[in-house]
């Protein structure tokens, strides 16, 4: 589904942050990448979903046998690539349910179909928020407007779950995420993963790993990824941090 390739990438007109990165991501698997604050995580799910403050200056992402480095962020959208917080305006006015009626809608108008009629849409919102313990009210709110650390991400696995894409990538940067968040970002995940998709979960922290079982643990630092492992390689970071892997 994913192949990247000696991906190297750095700010425009700036520093050199991701410097050799190998990585496969096949349908059906989970993939977890963490390491210390600086490494380039951040960078390397924004160069993926192909944010424009980032240059590509040698390596591929090949996304389901195609490279998109040429793409623009939209089109990545389009073609299955999700991104997490992608879309983290306020917009007083719009609700939950419209913005995601309209994103919807857009993807499949790239893809070259209908919208998709209201009646279906209405069944689809009801079966995913009832899925993720959405209630109603939450659903007419306007976007992001006094959300809640746990309310902007329930909203951001409920947009990934109706956008249904090939790749999700979940950035979880947030040093704040409580309990609650934590659950609903682990539920949300466990839910969505199917044999025919596959989620990049970028992490500092291994405690949300005791809730979604991970394929592979990498572990990036210094804009390369410096070991792969499996669910204990990140249970041995929790132990010994990362300082052992480094030197
Ligand atoms: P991580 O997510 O692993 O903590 P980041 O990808 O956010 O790391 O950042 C890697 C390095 O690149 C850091 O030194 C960071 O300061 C720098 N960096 C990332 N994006 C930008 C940017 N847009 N402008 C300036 N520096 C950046
Ligand atoms: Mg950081
Ligand atoms: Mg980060």
């Amino acid at each position: 589904m994913l192949q990247i390739k000696n991906l190297h990438a750095r700010i425009e007109d700036g520093a050199q942050i991701l410097k050799g990165i190998n990585l496969e991501i096949k349908p059906g698997e989970v993939h977890a990448i963490m390491g210390p604050n600086g490494a380039g995580k951040s960078t390397l799910s924004s160069v993926i979903a192909g944010k424009e403050e980032y240059e590509v200056t040698e390596g591929e992402i090949l996304f389901q046998g195609e490279n998109i480095i040429e793409d623009a962020p939209e089109e990545r959208a389009h073609k299955g690539i999700f991104l997490s917080f992608q879309y983290p305006v306020e917009i007083p006015g719009v609700s939950v349910t419209n913005f995601i009626k309209a994103a919807l809608n857009e993807n499949r108008k790239a893809n070259g179909l209908d919208d998709m009629p209201a009646k279906e849409m209405l069944a689809m919102i009801r079966e995913k928020s009832e899925k993720l313990g959405i209630k109603k009210d939450f659903l007419s709110r306007s976007l992001n407007e006094g959300f809640s650390g746990g309310e902007k991400k329930r909203n951001e696995i409920f947009q990934m779950m109706m956008l249904n894409p090939k790749l999700a990538i979940l950035d979880e940067t947030d040093s704040g995420l409580d309990i609650d968040a934590l659950r609903i970002v682990a539920d949300g995940v466990n839910t969505f993963k199917n044999e025919g998709n596959a989620v990049l979960l970028i992490t500092h922290y291994q405690r949300l790993l005791n809730y979604i079982q991970p394929d592979y643990v990498h572990v990036l630092a210094n804009g390369k990824i410096i070991k792969t492992g499996d669910k204990s390689l990140a249970l041995e970071l929790e132990a010994k941090g990362y300082d052992w892997l480094l030197n």
